[in-house]
């Protein structure tokens, strides 16, 4: 008999380290994560979980947000990381200018340190960038990147369009469902350039973002899109794949 592939939701950008082992069990059968990072620690922790569970794909780095830990010690140590990793995988890296412009001139110089690894490495990024999509999209245009994933993206349609003409992936977060601003840029999607995410576990304006959420965002994608929802899935799925096969 012919084996039925099954197609999977896809979570492009979750922080599992921080799921209790029980959910993250749960989510095995009808998942694909890219587990990301937020320092040393939690690029440890997100590994170790990575090698117990294959449809958690892991990246490491260390988040805008989480800069003061981006010391050269703890750069060096992600480097010999990385270079073990089978698919290696970069994030949650990037720049914030919206909640932390305070420490922009330090996260330029980490980001710079991991834009050089992504191509030495050959690596994937998955990037944040809010209040910066410009900043990243411009570096890593400039640093001749292949593979970038665009997290929760919210700037404007013409970068999003640039992006995805140049082979970038942009990512819809769960948020979409009452975030306008980000479910409008869903018209100017190409279906073979769009993840779907849920940033978990985090909250947003009350609304608790986690992986099951997932087929939510796609009944809404799919109304949105006016897609069915099952070519909807198989073209995000073949999206991932394109990285994680
Ligand atoms: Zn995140």
């Amino acid at each position: 008999m012919a084996s039925v592939k099954m197609t999977k939701y896809v979570d492009s950008h979750a922080h599992a380290y921080e799921y209790d082992e029980a959910y993250i069990s749960g989510l095995k059968d009808s998942y694909i994560i890219i587990s990301v990072s937020d320092d040393l620690e939690s690029s440890k922790r997100t590994l170790m979980l990575a090698k117990e569970h294959d449809f958690l794909k892991p990246c490491i780095g260390i988040h805008p947000w989480r800069i003061e830990d981006a010391n050269r010690e703890a750069l060096k140590e992600i480097e010999k990381l990385l270079d073990k990793m089978d698919i290696p995988c970069i994030g949650e890296v990037g720049l914030d200018r919206k909640f932390v412009p305070q420490t922009f001139e330090l996260q330029l110089r980490v980001f710079g340190t991991f834009l050089t690894l992504a191509k030495e490495t050959d690596a994937i990024l998955n990037l944040h960038a809010a209040g910066a999509w410009d900043d990243v999209a411009n570096l890593v245009l400039k640093h001749d990147v292949t593979k970038a994933i665009f997290h929760w993206f919210t700037g404007s349609k013409e970068t999003m369009q640039k992006l995805q003409e140049a082979g970038f992936y942009i990512s819809f977060n769960v948020a979409a469902i009452i975030q306008k601003k980000h479910a409008d840029l869903l018209h100017f999607a190409d279906l073979r350039r769009v993840l779907t995410e849920s940033d978990g576990p985090y909250e947003y304006r009350g609304e608790k973002l986690t992986t099951d959420r997932i087929p939510q965002l796609i009944d809404f994608m799919s109304t949105k899109l006016k897609i069915d929802r099952s070519i909807l899935l198989s073209y995000i799925q073949e999206n991932v794949m394109s990285f994680f096969r």
